[in-house]
């Protein structure tokens, strides 16, 4: 592990953050001849994309698992080129249950109907403009309503489908396919670290950008740098765990505010081999009441044939039960399963995890979501100040926003935007 004392202290750039951004940012910069130096609070790289390896034997993706677009995708190319296996993972089957049993085939029906209306009208919203609540624009008294705006808001976005603006949903990008990675997404994005130089364990605590370059007061010493690229989640930015002198302009802490971190809490249940009647790699929902805030687990079951399912807790739910803890979180996706499937899912569960990226001082939620109304926002946080403070990560992804690609190539976007200027 490398600390700041193991650098040059005036590099032309300093990175904050080794995420996707951070690290797609360096490579970039190293690749251009300037001298770069990254600067990690943790003490690992990639952020949000981190695959856990120690709890259940087998890699578990704790951030980031899905690579979208991935014949396009520029990590999904990093991941063939040092030989990650990845598994296609497009239009799944979804195993559908209905009062703790199987949904059927009119009940699937009905389900994808529901599905294709409300997307259907969302995008109709989304390419007239309207920059509103995805609520205010779907058909009422839709069966199965629940279930669908739960993916579509509180697992897809981390906030609640009421919360998701039409026009946002509209500009972002579905590409396909999708593939996850069997070693763990995780994995590849810490491959991007390679050749960069990183200082870990070093925390970002003030930003000078009052004089000429930058300074950077850190937990390890000073920087001082020609510029700077913060690639910190908006959740940080909002904290204020990172002073800036003299302090943003008041556009730029309007567009932290409209752009609040939603939470997806992923919550990884490790069983003894049985496969309780669920299939490898599918998606697992449950009808459920049009509540507000969702009050559900959705699970992929045994990614890749491993021994464990990964439950999904989004929106204001997730945040609730993130404040009652990891003990908390295991058991309502525990019961939930139970609900549906029977008791032999406690038979057979060995243990479980839940995420913490509420808390997580470093990221404080999943990933940006835009307030409906704030259309904008986006372009004004990735707005450089004075030429030498540059913003970067996945909340200006672009039509990939959210996405870690999304967060790689805006990193890469300053890296470039920087080099035109020095
Ligand atoms: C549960 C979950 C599931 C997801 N699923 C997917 C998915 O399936 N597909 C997909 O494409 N994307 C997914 N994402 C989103 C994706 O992981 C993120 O968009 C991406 O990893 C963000 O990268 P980033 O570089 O913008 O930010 P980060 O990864 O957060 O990097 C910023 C870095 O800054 C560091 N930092 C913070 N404060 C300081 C400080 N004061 N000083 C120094 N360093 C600091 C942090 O430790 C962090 O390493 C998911 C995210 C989560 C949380």
């Amino acid at each position: 592990m490398s600390n700041l004392s193991d650098f040059p202290t005036n590099p032309d750039v300093v990175i904050v953050g080794a995420g996707a951004a951070g690290l797609g940012a360096a490579r970039k910069l190293v690749k251009s001849g300037r001298s770069v130096l990254v600067v990690e609070a943790d003490r690992r790289v990639g952020g949000r994309a981190w695959t856990q390896t120690d709890s259940f034997g087998s890699p578990v993706d704790m951030g980031c698992s899905w690579l979208s677009g991935s014949n396009r995708n520029k990590l999904a190319k990093v991941a063939r080129r040092h030989e990650f296996t990845l598994v296609d993972h497009t239009d799944v089957p979804t195993a559908l249950f209905v009062d703790g049993r199987r949904a059927t085939h009119e009940e699937l029906t009905a389900y994808d109907t529901t599905g294709a209306m409300i997307e259907k009208a969302m995008n109709r919203a989304g390419k007239r403009g309207l920059d509103v609540s995805c609520e205010d624009v779907i058909p009422k008294g839709l069966r199965f309503a629940g279930a669908v705006k739960a993916w579509m808001g509180p697992m897809d976005y981390g906030v609640d489908f009421k919360d998701v603006s039409a026009l946002d949903d509209y500009l972002s990008a579905d590409d396909q396919p999708s593939c996850i990675v069997a070693e763990g997404l995780g994995n590849v994005v810490a491959m991007l670290a390679i050749g960069v130089p990183i200082a870990l364990g070093t925390k970002v605590r003030t930003i000078d950008w009052s004089g000429k370059g930058v300074q950077i007061e850190t937990s390890a010493g000073t920087i001082r740098a020609k510029i700077c690229i913060v690639t910190v989640s908006t959740g940080v930015l909002a904290s204020d765990a990172i002073r800036f002198v003299p302090e943003l302009p008041v556009a730029k802490q309007e567009a932290i505010h409209d752009l609040p971190m939603g939470l997806l809490v992923k919550v990884p249940l490790l069983f003894d081999g049985a496969r309780l009647g669920l299939k490898d790699n599918e998606w697992m929902s449950y009808d459920i009441p049009e509540t507000s805030p969702t009050r559900a687990c959705f699970f992929i079951t045994w990614p890749f044939g491993y021994d464990y399912v990964f439950g999904n807790i989004g929106g204001e739910f997730g945040w609730e039960l993130s404040r009652a803890g990891p003990e908390a979180t295991v058991d309502f996706a525990l019961q939930e399963m139970v609900k549906q499937i029977g008791s032999d899912v406690r038979k057979h569960f060995v243990k479980g995890l839940a995420t913490e990226w509420a808390t997580n001082p470093l990221t404080l939620g999943a990933y940006a979501a835009l307030r409906p109304g704030c259309h904008g926002a986006r372009k004004i946080l990735q707005a450089p100040l004075g030429d030498r403070v540059f913003f970067a990560g996945e909340a200006m992804g672009g039509r990939r926003c959210a996405l870690v690609n999304g967060a790689y190539e805006s990193g890469r976007r300053a890296a470039k935007e920087l080099c035109k200027l020095t």
